[in-house]
């Protein structure tokens, strides 16, 4: 393995909160390190297309705290093919790129791990996903600032749910993973969460209708995961108004808005720990691995690991909500 000069970053996939961050975290340790850094836009489709642009310490100035990337996301079909990896290693090494950090969720995590595979490339994850499904590391760059966006929508929500004494089935991002349902109810002091992890052991509806929702309580606010294994928010509300006709029901849909605005405190230091940590793995001559963090330490989680094995909820948390929500 030759030596590192000049590292090309990345972010791809579903955007979140504090990848600038992590960004300009990564930039800065570099040129600290005497490594000349590009920055690649739009994901793994500026690879293809060699949009790819030198990066000075200016480039990252006064964007820590600012939502989304600057240099752009994207899904990029041909980056899945042979012949798209191909074209995309040419141009690195036309651009003198020798390795790369990757900052995204689990499908730009899998890309990389391909590319590393087949052509020999050191590279650098970071996770980037408002989502939080990572495995290896105890949380990732966005969610927390998701579930504050998060909590801050409930928290209106409930004015209006107890003001007509209504059951809100508010619908949250997560793409089949519960944290931000499940953390956003306890934070929020939602009544119950309906996520995907505990689909096939129980009727999550029926057990909130049976243990939660009193008819002492003027109001009640669940937290739905969206995903397709659980249906999302419409079908329990179709559900409450066909087997359950007594309650008032509403659905809101959060959607996009739970990926945009500035990153919070801890998202913030979380992406510059880890956007630091990934240039001293490189110069460790690390590769191949994701940095996560994990009781407050930094840990490398090879690819693999973190890409094959599903992230578990930690069920002390839904004792937690169904204690708090009596
Ligand atoms: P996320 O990183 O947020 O999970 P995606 O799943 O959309 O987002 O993946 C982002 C990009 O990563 C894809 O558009 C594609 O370019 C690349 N990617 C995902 N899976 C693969 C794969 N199996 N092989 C090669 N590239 C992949």
């Amino acid at each position: 393995m030759g030596k590192i000069n000049c590292i090309g970053i990345l972010t791809s996939g579903g955007d979140a909160p504090g990848m600038n961050a992590a960004i300009r975290a990564v930039t800065r340790s570099a040129i600290y390190n005497g490594l000349q850094v590009k920055g690649i836009y739009r994901g793994y489709k500026g690879l293809v297309t060699g949009e790819i642009k030198d990066f000075k310490s200016q480039n990252v100035s006064n964007i820590i705290q600012l939502g989304g990337t600057i240099l752009k996301t994207a899904r990029c079909k041909e980056f899945t093919t042979p012949e798209g990896r191909q074209i995309a290693y040419d141009n690195m090494k036309k651009e003198g790129i020798d390795a790369l950090v990757v900052i995204g969720g689990d499908g730009s995590l899998t890309g990389a791990r391909i590319f590393a595979a087949e052509y020999d490339v050191p590279c650098i994850g970071l996770p980037g996903t408002i989502d939080n499904d990572l495995y290896g590391t105890d949380t990732t760059i966005g969610y927390d600032t998701a579930l504050n966006t998060i909590l801050d929508a409930v928290d209106k929500i409930r004015d209006t749910a107890t003001s007509h004494e209504r059951l809100f089935f508010v619908e949250v991002m997560g793409r089949d993973a519960g944290f931000l349902a499940l953390n956003g109810a306890i934070a929020s002091g939602s009544e119950a969460a309906i996520i995907p992890e505990f689909n096939t052991e129980v009727d999550q509806l029926e057990e909130f209708i049976k243990n939660g929702f009193r008819k002492s309580k003027n109001s009640s606010i669940v937290l739905v995961a969206e995903s397709e294994i659980t249906g999302g928010a419409m079908h329990f509300a179709e559900r409450v108004k066909n087997e359950y006709p007594q309650y008032d029901v509403r659905v809101t849909i959060l959607g996009h808005l739970q990926r945009g605005g500035r990153p919070t405190a801890h998202d913030r230091i979380l992406a510059s720990r880890l956007g630091y940590a990934a240039i001293e793995a490189l110069m460790e001559g690390q590769r191949n691995v994701m940095i996560g963090i994990e009781h407050d330490q930094i840990v490398y989680v090879p690819f693999t690991k973190a890409i094959k094995n599903d992230k578990p909820i930690d069920r002390e948390l839904v004792n937690v909500l169904r204690t708090l929500a009596i």
